[in-house]
């Protein structure tokens, strides 16, 4: 698979379609905790492999899903599916997270393919709390089904990969990722200007990233919002 292919079939002049060459061209280098790709023929959908984080019900596992990207890109959020049984999201539904397609409210341009990615992993270990696409398994399901995930695979992808975990690289490293310099060569440097997403604005903050602890407290500014709203409304209502 080659960024390449898709110079003839996109308008690259589309400040979405730019976006994403340059997200594809930095996600070629696999992580020990993600790695994406657009697919083949279609640069707007892409797969992603997430490890479980450490020290929760989902460790060791390895979960697979689909991106699907808005053709406003990067100015709403992309839809979140995950394909791997988890006990956390429902398979095959898009899910709630405040960082996608069902809040595009909070979703900034300046995040990206691997800031969702970052966030979906710090999400996996909190409540569901009965939001869309949510599951509350038991702690014991989950890890049952983390245990099963290494055996589960794509029917286009094949084996999710993902690069070896450090405590169970013994020694040698096989998936190293190769041609780092090369690929980091390769990808254009240049970020598209706030200007280009907001022309009637003046330019944004320096781009977020959006760590697992942001990641949460997103969240939780939208839970609060909501219950103020509530309560406001109960008081005008007396
Ligand atoms: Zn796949």
């Amino acid at each position: 698979m080659s960024t390449n292919e898709f110079e003839g079939k996109y308008n690259l002049k589309s400040p979405g379609v730019k976006r994403l060459m340059r997200e594809a061209c930095e996600l070629k280098e696999i992580t020990e905790e993600y790695s994406a790709h657009p697919l083949e023929d279609n640069l707007f959908e892409w797969h992603f492999t997430i490890r479980g984080p450490p020290d929760t019900e989902f460790e060791g596992g390895i979960y697979h899903g689909r991106i699907i990207l808005p053709s406003e890109y990067p100015m709403k959020p992309p839809n979140i599916i995950l394909l791997t049984p988890n006990g956390r999201f429902e398979t095959n539904t898009k899910i709630c997270l405040s960082i996608s397609g069902h809040h595009p409210e909070t979703w900034q341009p300046s995040w990206s393919i691997r800031t969702a990615l970052l966030a979906l992993i710090a999400f996996m270990p909190t409540p569901g709390s009965g939001t869309a696409g949510s599951l509350d398994y038991t702690p014991e399901e989950r890890k049952t089904l983390a245990r099963k995930s290494k055996q589960w695979s794509c029917s286009l992808c094949g084996k999710p990969t993902l690069k070896d975990h450090v405590e169970t690289a013994t020694g040698h490293n096989a998936t190293v990722p190769e041609r780092k310099e090369e690929v980091l060569e390769e990808c254009p440097e240049e970020e598209t200007p706030a200007e280009e997403y907001f022309p009637n604005e003046t330019p944004r903050d320096s781009p977020v990233t959006l760590s697992s602890g942001l990641a949460s407290s997103v969240c939780i500014g939208v839970l609060i919002v909501a219950i103020i709203a509530i309560i406001l409304r109960r008081i005008f209502l007396m």
